[in-house]
């Protein structure tokens, strides 16, 4: 890794010295090893970094302002500068966090600039004004103004992504930002904070202070923040909301998930094995979307648990960094304790392991843990309930399709989901019938360009596609002089 020790907070578009003394100290989650560090940041840096973003969005001439064009070709400069950044982004993503070089690779190096480039092109391309004959008077002029100020809190899991996921659409909108990356991931938020700085991002569009909850906190309900967008644990999501209702304040919430992998009857899952192991145990099970219950016609049941038993038993755990590695560490080892907490709870439940859920034993340091399936798990137990966020996998029978969808919207979530079957038909059928912001068919992959989020307790709000550009718009109606000729 390049510089990993930070003594400056990326504020008001410079390094500026923390109010605070205290550092966050960052953790490699194969070796434990401190690799780096950086400022932890007081409620004094989240005044700074909010009226910065507030300077910079009231400038009568800037970013708020700027032509949409304009807003782009900025874009692309810092997307330009995140590419070149990209290998050094995945490593420190991998280090903290535990994700496959591989994935890390695919992903967290990549996407933050197309999801840069989408949402720049989008306003370039479809403007922010839009012309509307009346329906009974004259016409009115519909002008997608910015939301202002955003409050972005986000998690360790993806955590360039999802930043991004708020970040792009943001700016593209014209608002500004200030970020709070969760504690475990912060080296790879300055490194972001390194590209913004080298692409020239006017000062104040971005800021980035790093801290924990209470810090969020403080920032969700600063005053002279606008829109809050959150992701994270449907725990904290509530407080949010709560804080956010109480202000009044426009809020986007992505939150947890324990969606369903539904295999009907004529699939053939060991044929699609990687598109399973992409829907079900990515990044170490610690993806909010992933289908962690898994569906089994009773008719087949037996087939599906030896396909999955295999399919966790061959995957390759190992230290993230190696390239061939397809399941890394945990992020903390307060996240294995969480995870190992589940599976001790699923053994205490009866429902049976097949493989897995022990510490790996050729590893001595790290957060690992070897990943598992339950079979015969009962739909109301706990590990087939809570989201683990964790290699688990509980794999349920069901007798028909009927059962098979009650099952699947039987959680208080809805957010991901695949359904996998010979038939696409049938598949997008029963896809149609769970109760889910998105499922995929025969595989699990969301898109830049479609809506992504939540229903119940996964979440209130869209990111991704045009849905997630209005999030950070304020429609605004200017009912035009019904004399006038642009009026007709
Ligand atoms: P978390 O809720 O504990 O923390 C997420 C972020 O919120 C962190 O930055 C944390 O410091 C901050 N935070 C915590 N409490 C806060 C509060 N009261 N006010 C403001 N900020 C606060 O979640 P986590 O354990 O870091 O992440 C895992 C969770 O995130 C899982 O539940 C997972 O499903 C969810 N997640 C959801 C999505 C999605 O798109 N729906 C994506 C990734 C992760």
């Amino acid at each position: 890794m390049t510089r990993t020790r930070y003594d400056e907070l990326y504020i008001g578009g410079a390094w500026t010295a923390p109010a605070g003394r205290e550092s966050i100290p960052v953790h490699s989650a194969a070796t434990e090893e401190e690799v780096g560090s950086v400022p932890l940041g007081v409620e004094a840096d989240i005044d700074a970094a909010v009226e910065a973003a507030r300077a910079a969005w009231d400038d009568p001439g800037g970013w708020a302002r700027w032509s949409p064009q304009r807003r782009a070709e900025a874009m692309e400069r810092f997307a330009a500068e995140l590419e070149a950044r990209g290998e050094e982004t995945a490593r420190r993503v991998s280090i903290q966090n535990g994700m496959p070089i591989a994935l890390a690779r695919r992903i967290e190096a990549t996407a933050p600039a197309r999801l840069l480039r989408y949402y720049g092109n989008l306003v370039r391309e479809r403007g922010l004004e839009e012309r509307r004959p009346g329906a009974f008077s004259g016409a009115t002029l519909v002008v997608r103004e910015p939301v202002g100020v955003v409050g972005a809190v986000v998690p360790w899991n993806v955590p360039q992504s999802i930043s991004f996921m708020k970040i792009a659409p943001a700016l593209a909108a014209g608002c500004t930002v200030v970020l709070k990356p969760a504690p475990e991931t912060v080296l790879d938020a300055f490194l972001m904070a390194e590209a913004a700085i080298a692409a020239g991002l006017p000062a104040g569009v971005l800021n980035v202070v790093p801290g924990g909850g209470e810090l969020g906190a403080r920032l969700v309900a600063h005053p002279g923040v606008d829109k809050v967008s959150f992701t994270g644990s449907t725990a904290a999501g509530r407080v949010i909301a709560e804080t956010c209702g109480r202000l009044l304040r426009p809020v986007t919430l992505e939150l947890g998930g324990k969606s369903a992998a539904v295999v009907l009857d004529d699939a053939d899952l060991a044929a699609n094995i990687e598109r399973f192991f992409a829907a079900t145990l990515l990044n170490n099970g610690q993806i909010c979307y992933l289908g962690t219950r898994v569906l089994a016609p009773r008719s087949r049941y037996g087939d599906v648990v030896d396909t999955v038993t295999a399919l966790a038993a061959s995957l390759v755990v190992g230290d993230p960094l190696d390239a061939g590695t397809q399941l890394g560490p945990l992020v903390s080892a307060r996240q294995r304790d969480r995870v190992e907490s589940y599976i001790a709870k699923g053994l205490a439940e009866g429902d049976r392991l097949t493989t897995g859920g022990g510490r790996p034993t050729d590893r001595d340091r790290g957060w690992f843990v070897e990943p598992a399936v339950f079979a015969d798990v009962d739909p109301r137990h706990t590990i087939a309930q809570e989201e683990i966020f964790g290699p688990v996998l509980a794999v349920i029978p069901y007798a028909d399709e009927a059962e098979a969808v009650a099952i699947a919207n039987g959680t208080d979530y809805g957010l991901g989901g695949s359904v996998w079957s010979a038939d696409p038909e049938r598949a997008t059928a029963f896809a149609r019938k769970v109760h889910s912001g998105s499922v995929g068919v025969n595989h699990y992959a969301n898109d830049v360009g479609a809506p992504f989020g939540g229903v119940r307790h996964s979440g209130i709000g869209r990111e991704f596609g045009p849905e997630g550009l209005a999030a950070y718009q304020q429609p605004k109606s200017i009912y035009l002089d019904p004399s006038a000729a642009t009026a007709r």
